[in-house]
């Protein structure tokens, strides 16, 4: 494989204009403030785009990193050679049920802050564990992330993930978008089944919508 980061950069700057960088520090966009240069940088911010990029790094054999607010991950002195992305898809809507409870339909790159914030003083319950955890809902899925005896697993219905895989496999253009319900996600102490499809570099995905059902409006 070969990856020429400027031709690359080139291509797609058309698009992303002033969301793509070119040896961009990724020491900026962790919380450790570790790390040398991704050699394209971009920050992707709907759904649409997620797909193309995943579709086109598919097709060209293109490396990809997702990440989401970089509060777990160490990048290398080295930095990262091919495209690190920044998923900032960040809008949410609250299916409510009529009988006191909803579903929370979330993208992946909403930060657990903004959303607790955000839905707290609208009375909705379910996710008292979550303030203190940095970071985004995506990059919580990962992890299974929790804390004061709790964690996503109490209260996640399903995620969507984009699936490279699609593009190979099927010879299709489009990634396949693949629903897991709760019981498929592995899901223990900070761990899901996608930290182990990750280290064996399966495939590349991104959550797209993470729900629970488990809120209850107290007004
Ligand atoms: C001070 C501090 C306190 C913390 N406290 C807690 C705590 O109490 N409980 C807890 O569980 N964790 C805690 N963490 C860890 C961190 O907050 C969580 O792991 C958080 O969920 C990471 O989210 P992120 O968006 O920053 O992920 P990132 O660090 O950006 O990414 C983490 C991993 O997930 C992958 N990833 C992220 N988003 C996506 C996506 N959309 N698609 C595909 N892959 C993706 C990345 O490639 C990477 O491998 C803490 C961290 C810090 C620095």
């Amino acid at each position: 494989m070969t990856f020429d980061a400027q031709a690359v950069y080139t291509e797609l700057h058309a698009h992303f204009r002033g969301r793509i960088r070119r040896n961009e520090s990724l020491s900026r966009h962790c919380t450790f403030g570790v790390g040398g240069p991704a050699d394209v940088w971009i920050a992707l911010d709907s759904r649409d785009e997620l797909m193309s990029l995943v579709r086109l790094c598919a097709e060209r054999r293109w490396p990809l990193l997702l990440v989401g607010n970089g509060t777990n991950t160490l990048y290398a002195d080295a930095g990262v050679r091919g495209i690190v992305a920044r998923v900032v898809l960040n809008k949410y809507t609250i299916e409510e049920h009529g009988d006191g409870t909803a579903l929370l339909l979330a993208e992946a790159g909403i930060s657990w802050p903004r959303l607790l914030n955000e839905l707290a003083p609208l009375g909705w319950g379910g996710l008292e564990f979550g303030p203190g955890i940095p970071g985004t809902l995506g990059g919580g899925v990962i992890s299974n992330a929790g804390a004061h005896n709790s964690d996503m697993s109490q209260v996640l219905e399903w995620i969507e993930v984009f699936d490279a895989r699609g593009s190979s496999v099927n010879r299709s253009s489009v990634p396949l978008v693949q629903r897991y319900q709760r019981n498929e996600l592995d899901l223990s102490y900070r761990h899901s089944r996608f930290r182990e499809l990750r280290r064996a570099g399966r495939f590349c995905w991104s959550p797209d919508r993470a729900g629970r059902h488990e809120g209850h409006d107290p007004r």
